[in-house]
């Protein structure tokens, strides 16, 4: 599980929270979707996936009650991938009627999927 090229800066606490993050993915994640799941990864851009204008603030929250840890499914690859959002795209959500198709889901589902294709990208660098 070694990564290739470690970033020095942030120091950790990004770090440790997207790994509590994977934690909490991987227990209910084969649960919820069985063998669709063959990998995990945490969205861990500086930007929120859902506006990509604002920071993810709702770090900030961190230990309370998992605030805005949202998964998402990538079927083609079979990747759960784990996000945070920023407060007001966290807001849209909590707070509207959940239609998975809205607008903003798109946005984020486009986005993480960029982000996964990356971060492979850079794998291979
Ligand atoms: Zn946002």
């Amino acid at each position: 599980m070694a990564k290739p090229s470690r970033r020095v800066t942030p120091p950790d606490e990004s770090e440790a929270l997207a790994a509590q993050i994977v934690e909490m993915m991987m227990s209910y994640g084969q649960a919820q979707f069985g063998d669709a799941v063959k990998a995990y990864w945490v969205y861990a851009g500086d930007l929120c996936p859902g506006c990509l204008k604002r920071p993810i603030d709702a770090m900030k929250y961190k230990g309370k009650e998992g605030l805005a840890i949202n998964s998402f499914i990538y079927r083609e690859c079979g990747v759960l991938i784990g996000y945070l959002l920023c407060s007001q795209c966290a807001k849209g959500i909590y707070e509207a009627t959940p239609r998975p198709d809205d607008e903003l889901h798109q946005n984020i589902e486009r986005n993480l999927i960029a982000a996964y294709h990356r971060y492979l990208a850079s794998l291979d660098a």
